[in-house]
C-alpha cells in the first residue's frame, strides 16, 4: 500500500475511536468536500463574493438574514462577540480586542461558564456572570430577575451555551434580551445534528449562532460558520475580510452589507488572525449541503454496526462491563466499558495509556471522568467497521498480556 504523508514524514498515525476531536484532527472530510476543495485551489474568487454566497446558502437552511463562515465555531463566537462590541463603528473595530473606554460587558450565566470561554473573551469582551449553580447538578434555572439585575449599561450581549441538558432556556434570555435590546449570541458548536437545529435557535429568537463545521458536518476541520441577524453579520464581515484595497474598487456585496453607510475601509479587523481561504469557504458549503441531505437513521445505523463489532469483542474480556448506548437517546451512540481492575488485573489508565503507545496509536474516548470512574468509551463516528474490529483486537490483545 501505498505510504500515508504522515508515515512519509515520520509521523505516528492514530485509529481514532475517541471520537470528532480537535486533538486528534476531527473527522474524516467528506470526500466530495475534499474534491471541491482541490477545485477550488486552482483558480480564483473574491473571498467577499464566497462570503456573500454563503450568506445566501446559509440563510436558506438555517432561517437567518445572513450568514457568515468563520474558521471554526470559536473564532464565529470570537467574532460574532467582536460585532456586538463594535456594531458599525470603525474606530472601536480598529481598537479591538482592547476595550479601554468600550461597553464591553457579556452576561453568561454561572452554570454556562465552559472551557471554550476564550472564545469570547478573545473578542476584548468580559465576561459577567449572572444566577448561580445548584449545589448537586451544577445546572440551576435562572430567573428573568437575575438575567435583569446583571444587566448595566456595559452591556454588549447576553452568551448562551446550547445543550439538551441545559434548564436555562434559551426563550427566557431571549425574552430579556429583547426587553433591554441587547442580542444574545448562542454556542452550538456541539448541536449538529440534529438537523433540525440549524433551524431552531434562530427560530427561538437567537441573534447569532455559532456552528462548528469541522464536527459532524464532516467540512475542513478550520471551518464553522454564524448565522444570525444582517447588521451583526456586516460587522463581522467588516472586522474579517482582508481591506487591503483602494478606495474606490472598494465594494462588498449588497447582502453582506446591507444598505448601511460605511465611512470608508476600515483597517485589518480582530479577524485577521482567523481568515477563511476559499478551500475552506468552499468545502464547508460542500459539507454542509450533504450533512443536510444525509440519512442520519441510516448513519446511526451504520454506527451501531460498528458498535456491535467492538462490544461483541470485548465482552469476552473477563471484568469488563459492556454496554452500548441507546441510539434514541443519544445523537451519536458509543460503547461504554467499566473496567473492574480486581479482576483484569489491568486499571484503565494502564490500558488506555498502552493503546496510545501502540503503533499506530489507538486512541480510545477517557477523558479525566471516565479515569475516575474506571471507564473508557469507543465512539465508531471517525472509525471504519474494519478499525472497530482493530480496536476490539487491540483491547482484547492488552488485556489478556
Ligand atoms: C467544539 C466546541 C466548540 C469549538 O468548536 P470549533 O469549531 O472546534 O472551534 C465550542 N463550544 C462547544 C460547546 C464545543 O463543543
Amino acid at each position: 500500500m501505498e505510504k500515508s504523508e504522515y508515515e512519509r514524514l515520520d509521523i505516528p498515525t492514530v485509529v481514532n475511536a475517541a471520537g470528532h476531536l480537535t486533538r486528534l484532527g476531527g473527522t474524516r472530510i467528506r470526500e466530495e468536500a475534499v474534491e471541491a476543495m482541490k477545485n477550488a485551489s486552482q483558480s480564483f474568487a473574491r473571498i467577499s463574493d464566497l462570503q456573500s454566497r454563503a450568506s445566501e446558502l446559509i440563510s436558506e437552511v438555517t432561517g437567518s438574514e445572513a450568514g457568515y463562515i468563520t474558521c471554526s465555531a470559536s473564532s464565529g463566537l470570537t467574532l460574532g462577540t467582536a460585532a456586538c462590541i463594535a456594531g458599525d463603528d470603525l474606530s472601536v473595530m480598529d481598537s479591538l480586542p482592547d476595550t479601554t473606554g468600550i461597553s464591553d460587558e457579556l452576561l453568561m450565566a454561572k452554570a454556562h461558564r465552559n472551557i471554550y470561554d476564550h472564545n469570547f473573551r478573545a473578542s476584548g469582551a468580559r465576561i459577567v456572570e449572572f444566577g448561580l449553580n445548584h449545589v448537586v447538578t451544577g445546572l440551576e434555572d435562572v430567573k428573568e430577575w437575575q438575567i435583569e439585575q446583571a444587566i448595566t449599561d456595559n452591556t454588549i450581549g447576553i452568551a448562551y451555551m446550547a445543550q439538551p441538558r441545559n434548564q436555562l432556556s434559551l426563550s427566557t434570555v431571549v425574552n430579556v434580551a429583547n426587553d433591554y435590546d441587547i442580542p444574545v449570541i448562542v454556542d452550538a458548536a456541539a448541536q449538529l445534528p440534529p438537523v433540525e437545529n440549524l433551524t431552531h435557535f434562530i427560530e427561538e429568537g437567537a441573534d447569532l449562532v455559532a456552528f462548528s463545521g469541522g464536527k459532524e458536518v464532516r467540512g475542513p476541520q478550520t471551518t464553522g460558520f454564524l448565522a444570525g441577524r444582517q447588521d451583526l453579520i456586516r460587522s463581522v464581515a467588516l472586522q474579517h475580510l482582508d481591506m487591503s484595497i483602494a478606495e474606490p474598487f472598494w465594494n462588498l456585496p449588497e447582502n453582506l452589507v446591507g444598505n448601511a453607510e460605511i465611512k470608508g475601509v476600515p483597517n485589518n479587523g480582530l479577524g485577521r488572525s482567523m481568515k477563511t481561504g476559499k478551500e475552506e469557504i468552499i468545502g464547508l458549503l460542500k459539507a454542509l449541503e450533504l450533512f443536510i441531505e444525509e440519512d442520519h437513521d441510516e448513519l446511526k445505523a451504520e454506527w451501531m454496526e460498528r458498535n456491535e463489532i467492538v462490544a461483541s469483542n470485548l465482552r469476552s474480556i473477563e471484568g469488563f462491563d459492556v454496554m452500548i448506548q441507546d441510539p434514541k437517546k443519544n445523537e451519536i451512540p458509543q460503547v461504554i466499558v467499566n473496567v473492574d481492575e480486581s479482576v483484569t488485573g489491568m486499571s484503565v489508565k494502564d490500558l488506555v495509556q498502552a493503546l496510545i503507545s501502540e503503533e499506530p496509536r489507538v486512541e480510545v474516548r477517557c477523558f479525566d471522568g471516565h479515569l475516575k470512574n474506571e471507564m473508557f468509551t469507543v465512539n465508531p463516528f471517525s472509525l471504519t467497521n474494519d478499525e472497530a474490529q482493530y480496536v476490539a483486537d487491540r483491547i482484547v490483545a492488552n488485556m489478556s498480556n
